[in-house]
């Protein structure tokens, strides 16, 4: 399976602000951001890119690079946005916070997508009873997440230090976490208002329509 190989770090960097790709880290001092503002590679004396293109070339490879999505899987999900009745940007947004891995990710049950995506990968989680192993897998109303070989106590290790003390952060609204049955509920649709990725959709969809 193609994924990215670039460590998150210099994506960030490249990007030029923190995508929070990395769990605890991005809130320490370790952080890359912190500790090496430049571009990874960029030379001292670089002109800084600021045409309309460059700005919203930037916008794109944001959503991405927090999303995890490659450029194809982004694509496409863009066209199949612009193809539906609505909002074009916010139809992409509520599509890339559908995915598995990131529902993972909003439930607490990762620290990162990143993360989210490897628990996904590796089979960790069932939806609505049946293991699912494809991180974009994309939820739907009435979806429910569990934990695969959770079973009333039995509670793996990893599985116990990961959700110590859910939830780690706010949930949205539309889904529903169970701490105690270390389970998710889908309620609704992702709303676009609700996104706190910090993503400007309007740059993407004016990058996609030259
Ligand atoms: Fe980005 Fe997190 Fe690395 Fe900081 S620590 S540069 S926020 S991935």
């Amino acid at each position: 399976m193609a994924r990215y190989t670039d460590a998150s770090c210099r994506q960030c960097r490249r990007i030029g602000e923190k995508l929070f790709l990395k769990g605890d880290r991005c809130y320490s001092q370790k952080c890359g951001v912190e500790r090496r503002k430049r571009p990874p590679g960029e030379p001292s004396r670089r002109r800084p890119r600021s045409s309309d293109w460059a700005v919203q070339l930037r916008e794109k490879q944001k959503a991405r690079f927090t999303y995890g999505v490659l450029e194809r899987q982004f694509r496409k999900y863009f066209e199949e946005a612009r193809d539906t009745k609505g909002v074009t940007g916010d139809l992409l947004l509520s599509t890339l916070e559908q995915r598995l891995d990131n529902v993972v990710y909003r439930l607490s049950f990762a620290d990162s997508r990143k993360q989210g995506r490897q628990l996904v990968n590796h089979g960790h989680f069932n939806v609505n009873g049946r293991r699912v192993n494809i991180p974009s897998y994309l939820i739907k109303v009435g979806d429910v997440i569990t934990w695969n070989r959770v079973d009333g106590d039995t509670v793996p290790e990893f599985v116990q230090a990961l959700t110590d003390g859910l939830p780690k952060r706010p949930v949205p609204s539309w889904l529903q976490l169970e701490p105690s049955d270390l389970k998710g509920e889908v309620l609704s649709i992702p709303d676009a208002s609700e996104n706190d990725s910090g993503v400007d959709v309007r740059l993407i969809v004016e990058f996609y329509s030259k």
